[in-house]
C-alpha cells in the first residue's frame, strides 16, 4: 500500500484544513426547503451544504431527485449563505455537469467501484468526496481513491458511511477503526457519515461525537426541516432542532 500515489499526496483544499463539517438533506426537494437547512449551517458555523440532485434510489420507482433544477438551487443557495456544496455524480457523462455547479463532487456507495466514473473525477478539477463502497475492505477503499489520484486529483476525501454485515438492526455497521487506518495510510482528509451508517436519527447523535473523538476530520449529517415528509432518508434526517443541539455539543467538545 505505501506505493500507492494516496499513500503520498498531500491536498491543497480551498478551504485550508478546517474540519470538513457537511449537512442537509439527502435530497434536494426545493429551494425553500434548501435555505432553510443553509440558514441553521450558517448559524452553527457548519461550512458545507450537501443535497442530492440525482439519487441512487434502491427501486427505480421511488424519487430520482430534481437533476440540474436541482444542482442551479443548490448553487444559488450555496452561494447565497457563503457555504461549500456537496452534490453526487452517479454518471462519468455527468461529471462536466455536475462540476459546473457544485463545490465538491461526491461519488456514492454504490458506485464507489465504478472505475470509468473514479477516473473521469480524477481529470476533473474539483475536490472529490468518496464514499466507501458499502461491501469494501478498506484496502479496496485505498485502491478506489487511487484511480482518482492517478489521473491526477490529489484533493480528495475520503467518508466512512458504514458496511453491510451480518447486523441489520441499524442500516449498515459503522466501522471506526477506518478512521486511524485510513490516516494511518494516507494524509487525505477522513471523515463519517452516521446518517447512512445507522438509518436512524437518534443514533446520529452518539455515533457522529466517536468519530471526532476517534480522529475524524469531519462528517456528513443529514438533515430535514420536516424529516416524516422528507422524499428520502426521512428516518436517519435529523430535525433543525436535533441538529442544532448535536452542533452546539460537538462544538462545546471543541472547546478544549
Ligand atoms: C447520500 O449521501 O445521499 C448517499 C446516497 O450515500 P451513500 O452513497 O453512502 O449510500
Ligand atoms: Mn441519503
Amino acid at each position: 500500500m505505501n506505493s500507492l500515489q494516496v499513500s503520498k499526496i498531500i491536498p491543497i483544499f480551498p478551504w485550508g484544513h478546517e474540519k470538513i463539517l457537511i449537512a442537509g438533506p439527502c435530497a434536494i426537494e426545493s429551494q425553500e426547503t434548501l435555505e432553510t437547512v443553509a440558514s441553521l449551517l450558517q448559524v452553527c458555523q457548519w461550512k458545507f451544504l450537501r443535497g442530492g440532485a440525482f439519487k441512487p434510489r434502491t427501486s427505480p420507482y421511488s424519487f430520482q431527485g430534481l437533476g440540474e433544477e436541482g444542482l442551479k438551487i443548490l448553487n444559488q443557495v450555496s452561494h447565497a449563505y457563503g457555504l461549500y456544496s456537496v452534490s453526487e455524480v452517479l454518471a462519468p457523462e455527468d461529471v462536466a455537469l455536475v462540476a459546473e455547479y457544485v463545490d465538491i463532487l461526491q461519488v456514492g456507495s454504490r458506485n464507489a467501484q465504478n472505475f470509468s466514473l473514479l477516473k473521469k473525477v480524477g481529470e476533473c478539477q474539483k475536490p472529490v468526496l468518496l464514499k466507501r463502497g458499502m461491501m469494501m475492505r478498506l484496502e479496496e477503499f485505498l485502491l478506489a481513491a487511487e484511480y482518482i489520484a492517478e489521473k491526477g486529483n490529489s484533493n480528495i476525501i475520503l467518508c466512512e458511511r458504514g458496511i453491510r454485515t451480518f447486523e441489520t438492526a441499524t442500516r449498515n455497521t459503522l466501522d471506526l477503526s477506518a478512521i486511524p487506518y485510513l490516516k494511518e495510510h494516507t494524509s487525505l482528509p477522513v471523515i463519517v457519515d452516521p446518517s447512512h451508517a445507522t438509518g436512524k436519527a437518534s443514533y446520529v447523535p452518539p455515533l457522529a461525537k466517536a468519530a471526532l473523538s476517534c480522529g475524524a476530520d469531519g462528517l456528513m449529517i443529514e438533515v430535514h426541516p420536516h424529516p416524516q415528509e422528507a422524499l428520502s432518508d426521512g428516518e436517519q434526517s435529523l430535525t433543525l432542532d436535533q441538529f442544532k443541539s448535536l452542533a452546539k455539543d460537538l462544538d462545546c467538545a471543541n472547546q478544549y
